[in-house]
């Protein structure tokens, strides 16, 4: 991404400080919009006119205390993919860490390749000003060194004018504005880790999770099969250190705070054990919470001797279970073999799509008001509804507005008729849609 900055440096030294202060305002705004906390480890920030990415990158790689070293490398090699521009942090109050060296030692590598700022941090009065210096034993960066105070604030000017002099370009104010968030559910065992490592590829398991602290709802971005999308919440799937899953997955606050976070839901089902009432509720939760829905029947290998009805048959068990959503498109996978993954993407970036469509007034009304007229509202206590309008709403998910003069004499049967003719016309697979009455 361009107009990355990236902050490494060991545990303390105060990373995240300095990350909520370079993203703060924006993080308000953002998170305003979507109405939820955003926990996450990259934020946008903006200084004199120009917008930038900043990844903590502690918050996504740390070390336990034997494999530090490990930690320290992955960290620098995170920053130094993902960033232009390198904040290598340290304390003042501190002072001089053997980890700080061990970081300057990795860092060192890449010195000609990215510019590398050493940033002093916690440089809260005069007195810590003048022990700064003692940083540039390390050797590291442009050769000056920036004092700067993440909790005040004090320093984060000039350090910024700095940065920011390497980014030629303006960049982007919500660089993921238009790229789908997705979040995988379904019971212990399903196979939902093996999915989200087929798609991260092994390789980039960048992603580690810290035990003991409520830095858990990680959000990667990603590119696969040539579809960018966020996944939410990877840390705790890739995190196979198989905590004692007793706890039901569904009941798990956590995974209903990806739910929320999430434009499409990715619903796992075992293909050996069925769709099971639990699977039905996460569905009915996700239906609710007006969020795109693709299911996949996983472990499809597992299903020996399939007949050419035996896809058929699951999908009308399946939609037989949650009614009346039928929706959501099924598709038959497997994580271990890599089957369908890809068309399982592809379904949940065309959801997507779905979700975001906006259909035309005047073809919406052309279409549906043939259909009202074929079939009109049936009179109810001798009251004749006139549907003469219909309008899709500006909202985040498809809602239509159908204008006419006594809206509180519509039956519910016949709004699952306008549903099925707006499903039948336009293209609204995997998403919910409401339907609204409005007096005219
Ligand atoms: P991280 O582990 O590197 O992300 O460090 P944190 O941001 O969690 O900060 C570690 C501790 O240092 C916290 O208690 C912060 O409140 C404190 N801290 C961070 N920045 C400053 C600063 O500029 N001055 C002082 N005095 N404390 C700070
Ligand atoms: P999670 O608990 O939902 O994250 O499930 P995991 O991804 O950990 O998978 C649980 C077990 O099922 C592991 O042993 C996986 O190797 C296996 N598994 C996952 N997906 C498939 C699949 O499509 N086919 C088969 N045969 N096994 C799978």
């Amino acid at each position: 991404m361009q107009n990355t900055i990236a902050i490494v440096g060991r545990p303390n030294v105060g990373k995240s400080t300095l990350f909520n202060r370079l993203v703060g305002e924006r993080k308000a705004i953002m998170d305003n919009q979507s109405g939820v906390t955003r926990d996450r480890h990259y934020g946008y920030g903006d200084w004199t006119g120009k917008y930038f990415t900043v990844i903590d990158t502690g918050g996504y790689v740390v070390g336990s205390d034997d494999v530090f070293e490990e930690g320290i490398r992955k960290q620098v090699k995170l920053a130094i993919d993902e960033a232009q521009v390198v904040l290598f942090m340290v304390d003042v109050d501190a002072g001089l860490h053997p980890l700080d060296e061990e970081f300057a030692n990795v860092l060192r590598r890449y010195q000609d390749k990215k510019p590398i700022y050493l940033v002093v941090n916690k440089v809260d009065s005069t007195q810590r000003f003048q022990a700064a210096g003692e940083f540039y034993a390390l050797g590291i960066g442009t050769g000056d060194l920036f004092p700067i105070s993440s909790q005040s604030g004090s320093g984060t000017g000039e350090l910024l004018d700095a940065v920011i002099s390497h980014f030629e370009e303006e960049g982007v104010e919500d660089p993921d504005a238009g790229i789908p968030r997705i979040s995988v559910m379904g019971r212990p065992n399903v196979g939902k880790s093996s999915l989200v490592n087929v798609l991260l590829g092994e390789e980039r398991s960048i992603v580690t999770d810290i035990a003991g602290t409520t830095r858990d709802a990680i959000h990667t971005r990603y590119n696969a099969f040539g579809n960018e999308f966020i996944l939410i919440d990877t840390a705790g799937l890739r995190r196979k250190a198989k905590v004692d899953e007793d706890i039901e997955f569904y009941s798990n606050l956590r995974s209903l705070r990806a739910m929320e976070e999430s434009d499409v839901v990715i619903v796992m089902l075992d293909a050996t054990r069925g769709i099971e009432s639990q699977d039905v509720n996460i569905i009915g939760l996700a239906d609710r919470n007006r969020k795109g829905i693709v299911i996949l029947v996983n472990k499809w290998d597992l299903i020996e001797n399939k007949e050419s009805n035996t896809a058929k048959e699951f999908e009308d068990k399946i939609y037989d279970m949650i009614k009346p959503i039928k929706y959501p498109p099924i598709i038959f996978t497997s994580a271990l073999t890599k089957q369908r993954v890809h068309k399982a993407i592809e379904t949940v970036m065309e959801v997507y799509e779905n979700k975001r469509k906006k259909v035309p007034t005047s073809e919406l009304n052309e279409v549906m008001l043939r259909e009202i007229e074929a079939y009109p509202p049936p009179s109810t206590k001798g009251k004749m509804v006139r549907i003469k309008y219909v309008t899709q709403l500006p909202t985040h998910n498809p809602v239509f507005a159908f204008f006419c003069n006594l809206p509180q004499y519509v039956k519910e049967s016949y709004t699952r008729y306008l549903e099925n003719r707006l499903r039948e016309h336009f293209d609204f697979t995997g998403v919910p849609i409401g339907i609204v009455y409005r007096k005219k």
